[in-house]
């Protein structure tokens, strides 16, 4: 009985209130946490982790407007991504898909936008400096041609396409403009295992995907794709 009056006088009325009032603010903390991770979750893609186009585009632009001209804008294609899908099926596909998304994610850094715009199409935008470029590409080509291993220990042998644009290059810190010329740059080099870099010619592409612009691209090697 002493204990009980005792532990009243401890934890007064106002004690209880605010235990009272903790309860429900407790619960919608949590309803908060899950709803921010809901939120965060549809802007990712589920097969890769990646940023969906709207999340992605946003991050590129404000990566473009920091970095200005040390800024790069990557566009990559998996090339005969549908032999595998029916060589080995589509499960053995969505791995593909995965270890492209991990791999870009490893190239790329914590700061970059990294994206799955849709298929087997990906874009990167990341601040990269005009010294490094060359080198930073061609690592980035070796690892998207490193094979895949399956979870049932097979492995698959992997390519893709690979074109950048840069602000100083062409003249703009546009992304579309600079997705569109890096597209044309991609498509310029599809299935040579180079990655080629956007001239300006490239900004004026009138197709989609620069797959019926054949302009003449620079590959970072400085030899013609
Ligand atoms: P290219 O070398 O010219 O790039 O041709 P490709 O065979 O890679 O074919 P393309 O890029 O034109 O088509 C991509 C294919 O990717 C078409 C579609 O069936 C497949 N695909 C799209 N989304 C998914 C997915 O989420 N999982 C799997 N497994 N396949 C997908
Ligand atoms: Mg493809």
């Amino acid at each position: 009985m002493d204990s009980v009056l005792h532990t009243t006088g401890r934890f007064g009325p106002r004690t209880l209130l605010i235990t009272t009032a903790a309860v429900p603010l407790t619960g919608w903390a949590v309803h908060a946490v899950a709803l921010h991770k809901k939120l965060a979750a549809t802007r990712k893609d589920p097969l890769t982790g990646l940023l969906r186009r709207d999340t992605y585009t946003a991050r590129a632009r404000r990566l473009l407007a920091r970095h200005g001209n040390d800024t790069a804008v990557v566009m990559i294609d998996a090339d005969k991504f549908k032999a595998i899908n029916d060589g080995l099926g589509h499960a053995a596909g969505d791995t593909v898909l995965t270890s492209i998304g991990a791999r870009l994610t490893a190239w790329a850094g914590p700061h970059a936008a990294v994206g799955r715009l849709g298929g087997d199409e990906f874009a990167v935008v990341l601040q990269l400096t005009s010294g490094r470029r060359a080198q930073r590409l061609e690592q980035l080509a070796r690892m998207l041609h490193t094979p895949v291993v399956l979870d049932d220990g097979r492995t698959v042998a992997v390519a893709a396409s690979v074109g950048a644009a840069t602000p100083d290059v062409l003249g703009t810190r546009d992304l579309t403009a600079l997705q569109r010329a890096a597209d044309a740059a991609l498509y310029d080099g599809k299935h040579s295992g180079r990655a080629v870099l956007a001239t300006r010619q490239h900004v004026t592409v009138p197709s989609i995907n620069g797959r019926r612009a054949g302009r003449p691209g620079t590959s970072v090697w400085g030899r013609a794709a």
